[in-house]
């Protein structure tokens, strides 16, 4: 009763189309569900989203959900994960790779999810990680924890004028640090990000957990611009 009251005000609807949604569909109609591109990479252990770390760091697997267009609906779907909130649109997309890869071989031996983290400052001015709900219903389909407290994402305050200077080049890179590094000690970790474009944010954490011992990296993003 309340929730019809509730959906009257404020109807669930599609996050591609906006059109209102049955009871029994979620986040997103089925027709757009049917027309979203996906990539199927997970089958394929030599595809594109691989393929941008080749030389330049060790990955076992890696894999993208979806493919991004400019103006497309996935971008559509991204932008209002990130920018209105729609939280749910990041749970969504995690329940539907974490169901993917818990079927498939090569991402079966996986011990932990840890996410792409957000300087604190910038989680403070958007409230939360857009990658954190989709990191957890992964981590959650594949039966293993969710760790966000190894991989933090460094300060750049002391060199704020230099950054401003390289940003302006475009050539500005990205800085991790590792904390509690016995924690991943071991581990085949899975790394999730909403976006992968030149990899050079992934190929940034990777790099520093590698330096935990004997560690091995695999890769899951929402989508893939290439
Ligand atoms: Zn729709």
């Amino acid at each position: 009763m309340i929730q019809d009251l509730i959906n009257l005000f404020y109807p669930n609807i599609c996050q591609i189309c906006d059109t209102e949604l049955f009871k029994n569909q979620n986040v997103i109609c089925t027709n757009c569900v049917n027309e979203l591109p996906i990539t199927n990479f997970h089958l394929d252990n030599e595809n594109s989203v691989k393929k941008v770390f080749y030389g330049r760091v060790p990955i076992e697997n890696a894999t993208s959900l979806l493919i991004f267009r400019k103006k497309g609906s996935v971008q559509k779907l991204i932008h209002s994960l990130k920018y209105r909130g729609h939280q749910e649109i990041g749970a969504y997309l995690g329940k539907w790779l974490g169901e993917e890869l818990a079927a498939t071989e090569s991402y079966s031996n996986i011990d932990l999810v840890i996410p792409v983290p957000l300087h604190k400052k910038k989680l403070r001015a958007r409230g939360f990680n857009q990658v954190e709900e989709f990191g957890k219903h992964i981590s959650a389909a594949l039966n293993i924890p969710y760790v966000d407290d190894v991989l933090l994402k460094k300060s750049f305050s002391s060199t704020q004028t230099l950054k401003t200077r390289l940003a302006r080049w475009g050539n500005i890179e990205e800085s991790f640090i590792l904390i509690n590094s016995d924690k991943i000690k071991n581990k085949h970790i899975l790394l999730v990000d909403d976006l992968i474009t030149t990899g050079a944010t992934l190929e940034a954490c990777s790099d520093v957990l590698l330096q935990a011992e004997n560690t091995k990296i695999s890769i899951a993003t929402m989508a893939f611009t290439g």
